[in-house]
């Protein structure tokens, strides 16, 4: 595989980025090698500067649920760009995208538009200590919800643990109300609720982990995160950045029937623009200003091409039968990959949740951030690298979900799964 022309600009860009990259994981470094400058999406393929074509299952990480460039959303879009891409004043396609949400997460009773999920997290934890009056916030190990200060938490110090910044330039005031618990431990949550009594605003948790690998909630988690916070006066709120209109079309709080009071969104939102959410109970959202006090804006939030993508993007994933067919072929994609490694003798413990999946190079469940870490990471990164060589483009490291789109039909997930039995074989 040439990449000649990617090396040059990797050179390049190394000297105005820093790393060469505008956010962390696309630099290649825990799978060394790397990274591919992309010239182009098209369906189910990302073709480099160099002229390879890979299938694609980043898919920009998750919002690219119909495929690169779907012909309806860039007709869409062309028409939306002559007409202005921003004006700084409402449109309807706000509120059409908000009411097209609502329709499909009745939960999300108001929504407030933001740029990305960062903006969303961030801003829905203002609001539940707005909200509730508190300050502490509950999250778990091997979660991840963006960048913001307080949510930069060392995983891995336990239960009942406070949080050490996970990055310097956190300040040490910044984390000192975030608790954390391992994934899918409820009396972990239990006992940080006995440890600081009527001092927890919220619990925000993804409801199918996605950002150590794809992790399920375990039977009753969700519905224990959901009685233990109504019991102590807590908000439950669902980081559905990336499994809104992913793992379901009404996303986690449809497929496990759990309701939260905050769900945030981003990814899928967006059909591939920069968008970001934060919605719930009305009672909850009336708090936001100008409607009430907690402070929350932004120059170009809800700009008319993002919200014309959204729109475009989830009318065409609610259509009849196109979500479930994503899914089947998710199901048949991860059966596959499981049949392969089983085939050539590599333990692997493969997880799919609707159109989400990973593969962990690990025998054991992979149930919370510790079981995950004991995937053997080195064998990962050679089999990434023996599936990007066949022209498969998998997320760079151990622990991202893998995602399928509308454009992946039998035929490629057939030629992922032959390259899938190669790469297995170089690495068994
Ligand atoms: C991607 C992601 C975020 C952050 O969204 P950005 O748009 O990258 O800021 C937050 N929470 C979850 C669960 C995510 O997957």
């Amino acid at each position: 595989m040439r990449i000649v022309q990617s090396q040059a600009l990797f050179a390049a860009a190394q000297k105005v980025i820093p790393g060469g990259v505008n956010s962390p994981v696309r630099a290649f470094r825990a799978v060394g090698g790397q990274p591919l400058f992309i010239a182009r999406g098209q369906g189910p393929y990302l073709h480099d500067v160099d002229g390879n074509r890979y299938i694609d299952y980043v898919l920009s990480w998750g919002p690219l649920i119909l495929g690169h460039a779907h012909p309806q959303v860039v007709e869409a879009l062309k028409k939306a760009v002559e007409r202005g891409t921003s004006y700084g004043a409402p449109t309807a396609l706000e509120v059409r995208l908000a009411e097209l949400i609502r329709t499909l997460m009745p939960a999300c009773e108001m929504i407030r538009f933001v740029n990305s999920g960062t903006e969303a997290t961030m801003t829905a934890l203002r609001l539940a200590r707005a909200f509730t009056g508190r300050d502490k916030i509950i999250k778990f190990e091997g979660c991840y919800h963006g960048h913001a200060d307080m949510l930069l938490v060392q995983a891995g110090s336990g239960v009942a643990t406070l949080g050490l910044p996970d990055s310097p330039g956190v300040p040490r005031g910044a984390v000192q109300d975030t608790l954390v618990a391992p994934y899918n431990d409820l009396e972990a949550v239990q006992a940080l609720f006995d440890a600081h009594p009527g001092q927890i605003a919220a619990i925000i948790v993804e409801p199918v982990a996605g950002n150590m690998g794809v992790v399920p909630p375990a039977e009753g988690f969700l519905a224990g995160l959901r009685t233990l916070t109504q019991q102590h006066g807590a908000l439950l709120i669902f980081d559905e950045v990336m499994t809104g209109f992913r793992v379901a079309l009404g996303g986690a709080q449809a497929l496990y029937g759990i309701t939260p009071d905050l769900t945030t969104l981003g990814k899928v939102i967006g059909g591939g623009l920069p968008v970001g959410a934060y919605a719930g109970r009305a009672e909850i959202m009336q708090l936001v200003a100008p409607a009430g006090a907690m402070y929350q804006a932004g120059t170009l939030s809800g700009n008319p091409l993002a919200m014309t993508a959204g729109i475009e993007t989830l009318n065409i994933l609610r259509q009849p039968g196109v979500f479930d067919g994503i899914v089947a072929c998710t199901r048949k994609l991860c059966e596959g990959i499981s049949a392969a490694a089983r085939a050539a003798g590599v333990p692997l413990f493969t997880t799919q949740v609707g159109t989400m999946f990973s593969a962990f190079f690990t025998p054991d469940p992979v149930t919370d951030w510790a079981s995950a870490k004991r995937s053997d990471t080195q064998r990962f990164a050679r089999f990434f690298q023996a599936m990007l060589e066949q022209g498969v483009y998998l997320a760079p490291s151990q622990f991202e979900a893998g995602f399928v789109s509308l454009a992946h039909d039998d035929m490629v997930i057939e030629s992922t799964i032959t390259a899938a039995r190669w790469a297995f074989q170089q690495v068994a």
